[in-house]
């Protein structure tokens, strides 16, 4: 069937890094929230098989009996797999450990690496099948749909890359910062030279940011001199609320929003709208 011409289809955004503990997962539940606080309608896709950003939004286990393994192999479409969160305007499409086995069994599968998008094209534009009892803020279309990827470049990962518009990467403020980025970005290459043309980086955000430690601003000077404007001017600092906040089953912002953690990804979810914006309105190629 035809896409409804009147409903623009929304940014596709992953969170990639292969390398574990670099704040992938917090930014996706914190980024999806920030986003829909200021009134965007999102979906995050966890498209890891621990589940963290499952967990950290407070979807029990038991609750997730259609998850994301399911739709990628295709026996069931993403908008049976998603629920809401306790933030108004926020849903996810959970995951759960079968997606460990998702990689061999999609090996001999046709269209492997686009079963994300396949899934994601065909979705109703709000997430939610016509029959389902929607709030009037669920029966909006989605604006944004924020894919967190496991630490590795698996099929999962080369699954979210040809799903997605833009790539968002976090770098932990650490000594060995850009260690593997250049792999990263090689994927990045591969990927659009192969399945997904139009893929574009959206930036670079610095996490974990210890102002009190002399090697943070040290890393962030070299990030930057490096990256250039890539880099957003927002930097997410340590803060112990956000890695606090998923033990309770609640984004940080939810936990204590006034924080130095929750403030600031505010400010980044104001400057992704603002790079977004640019895009958009620039001229066609
Ligand atoms: P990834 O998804 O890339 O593996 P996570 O988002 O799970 O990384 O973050 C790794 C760990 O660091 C988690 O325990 C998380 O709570 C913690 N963490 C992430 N960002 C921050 C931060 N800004 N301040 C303090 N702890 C953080
Ligand atoms: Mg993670």
């Amino acid at each position: 069937q035809m896409p409804d011409q009147g409903v623009k289809k929304p940014r596709v955004l992953v969170l990639a890094n292969q390398k574990g503990g670099v704040g992938k997962t917090t930014t996706a539940i914190n980024l999806g929230t920030a986003l829909a606080a200021v009134g965007e309608r999102v979906l995050i896709v966890d498209l890891d098989p621990q589940g963290n950003a499952s967990t950290g939004l407070g979807i029990d286990r038991q609750a997730r009996k259609i998850s994301t393994y399911d739709v990628l192999i295709g026996s069931a479409v993403i908008e049976d797999a998603i629920v809401s969160t306790q933030v108004p305007g926020l849903d996810v499409a959970p995951s759960t450990m079968d997606l460990l086995g998702a990689e061999l069994e999609l090996a001999s599968v046709a269209r492997r690496s686009h079963r994300l998008r396949d899934a994601l094209n065909r979705m109703p534009p709000a997430g939610r099948a016509p029959e389902r009892d929607a709030s009037p803020i669920q029966s909006q279309p989605y604006s944004y749909v924020l894919i967190d990827c496991p630490p590795s470049l698996n099929l999962l990962t080369i699954n979210a890359m040809t799903a997605a518009d833009a790539i968002l990467v976090p770098l932990q403020c650490e000594f060995f910062a850009l260690e593997g980025l250049s792999q990263l970005l090689r994927t990045v290459e591969r990927v659009r030279s192969s399945l997904n043309p139009k893929l574009e980086i959206q930036g670079i955000v610095l996490t974990m940011f210890d102002k009190r430690n002399n090697l943070s601003g040290q890393v962030a000077e070299d990030v930057r001199a490096y990256l250039g404007d890539k880099v957003y001017k927002t930097v997410i600092p340590r803060n112990v609320r956000i890695s606090e906040a998923p033990s309770y089953g609640k984004p940080a912002l939810v936990y204590d929003f006034r924080c130095s953690g929750s403030q600031a990804y505010m400010r980044l979810a104001s400057e992704i709208i603002q790079r977004e914006q640019k895009l958009r309105n620039r001229p066609a190629a």
